[in-house]
């Protein structure tokens, strides 16, 4: 029996060879559980027992958007490549075969947006420096290799890729020396972003391993853990063993004079509900750190200005501070989960104007692309042409950040390559031909 446990209980994950029983508790049919089975062949499904137990409303499942979060729906896909799988589930085919199919059907589903794996792979002279990314010119990501998974998996994932166990798409390393190397010679680098995965799957031995050398580095100000166990395990901060030390680190952290900024995802209010959050919120601000939060805005899980609102004002009461609204990126089952820009920015502006000026630190929709942040300003109208109004948040090219610029306006945009320039003949990020040339 994996339901009903304690949600205080060790950390154990359930995948999905707990699905169909799981699927049983949402009251789905034979059919339907079939065809959910077989989006789980394609896209990575993991929970746990405290998401199952404490954030999940089992009586609106499967509308409720805690359910939604973490369980394939049979619609994600397309209805064709269902079928088919779920075809070959039903004749028990062998495991290969079902495999090659999934993976057919995962290679249409665009597994590395923005470059994920090539563009600015940082080198040591010739060689590569696995497990970075030079992403900003102040901002290096570090991917550890024993942080690549994580205590849940959402439905909308943008790293799904790297959960399917296919070698190739994993990039991570554990040479912890070569990355203190590479950032030794990069000056420029202040702030340094270990995620992954979630990093805190990490236990406190191996993300000591990580933290602990960049504390020497004085060119450093900030280290940032991008995480959802806030969400999906806050015991990781409370009665799970390395709870007490996990915390110490942080105040290492900050002892060592850097800013310590705990990335936190949380997609719905619902997430900061329990007591468990409420206590691991307080110990991880009392070591020192200060906890960012962000999402992505998901159709059928948070398209709702009144969600983003309440969310925001309980953070900003439990003392986080509300950080980057994102659009959901181009990858995986994005047709099913995104939200059309001009909606987006309703949404956002709806929420942004309903909350204090201390919860306006946020910042969105915000499309984390190849050129850097773009950020949705508004939709207005310029010289009797209705367009939509951007700026760069962050960009890989610095020069560009912060200046404002036009698209066309098209209400069914959803991501960046869906916009065109509008008062010009291409973006400010893109390459000038003439100067190519030159
Ligand atoms: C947002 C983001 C960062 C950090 O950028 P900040 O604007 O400094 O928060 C780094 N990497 C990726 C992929 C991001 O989307």
């Amino acid at each position: 029996m994996i339901l009903n446990q304690a949600g205080t209980r060790r950390f154990r994950a359930y995948t999905s060879k707990h699905l169909d029983e799981l699927l049983q508790r949402a009251g789905l049919g034979d059919d339907e559980r079939l065809k959910v089975r077989a989006v789980a062949t394609v896209l990575p499904f993991r929970t746990n027992a405290y998401v199952v137990d404490e954030l999940i409303d089992w009586s609106a499942a499967p509308y409720d958007p805690m359910y939604r979060l973490v369980f394939p729906q049979a619609d994600m896909l397309p209805e064709t490549d269902v079928a088919r799988l779920a075809d070959l589930l039903k004749a028990e085919a062998p495991n290969a075969e079902v495999q090659a199919e999934a993976n057919r059907v995962r290679a249409q589903l665009n597994p590395h947006p923005a470059g994920q794996m090539d563009l600015n792979v940082p080198r040591i002279g010739d060689e590569p420096v696995p497990g970075l990314q030079h992403k900003y010119p102040e901002t290096v990501l570090i991917f550890p290799k024993q942080g690549q998974t994580c205590h849940a998996y959402c439905t909308y994932c943008f790293r799904w890729a790297q959960f399917v166990g296919d070698a190739d798409l994993k990039f991570a390393s554990d040479d912890i020396g070569q990355m203190v190397d590479y950032i030794q010679r990069h000056p420029e680098v202040t702030s340094v972003l270990i995620t992954g995965g979630d990093a805190m799957i990490m236990g406190e031995p191996v993300i000591r391993r990580y933290i602990e050398p960049l504390l020497a580095l004085e060119q450093l100000e900030s280290i940032r853990i991008g995480t959802k166990a806030l969400a999906y395990w806050p015991q990781r901060f409370t009665t799970d063993p390395d709870a007490d030390s996990t915390l110490e680190l942080f105040s290492q952290v900050v002892a060592a004079g850097k800013n310590l900024a705990f990335m936190a995802h949380f997609t719905h209010p619902r997430e900061l509900e329990s007591p468990l959050v409420e206590s691991a919120v307080r110990r991880i601000l009392d070591s020192g750190a200060t906890i960012r939060t962000q999402a992505p805005l998901i159709r059928s899980i948070n398209d709702d200005a009144g969600v983003w609102s309440s969310m925001w004002r309980r953070q900003h009461r439990m003392g986080m501070i509300p950080y980057y609204m994102f659009v959901e990126r181009d990858t995986g089952p994005q047709d099913y989960f995104a939200v059309p820009l001009a909606r987006a920015y309703e949404i956002f502006r709806d929420a942004y104007a309903s909350v204090s000026g201390l919860c306006r630190t946020v910042r969105g929709p915000s499309m984390s692309a190849t050129p850097g942040k773009v950020c949705v300003d508004g939709v207005t109208e310029v010289a009797g042409e209705r367009v939509f109004m951007l700026h760069l948040i962050q960009a890989r090219d610095p020069s560009l950040v912060g200046r404002p610029f036009f698209a066309k306006y098209d209400p069914a945009a959803v991501w960046l390559n869906d916009l065109r320039p509008a008062f010009a003949d291409r973006f400010p990020f893109e390459v000038r031909e003439s100067l190519q040339l030159a």
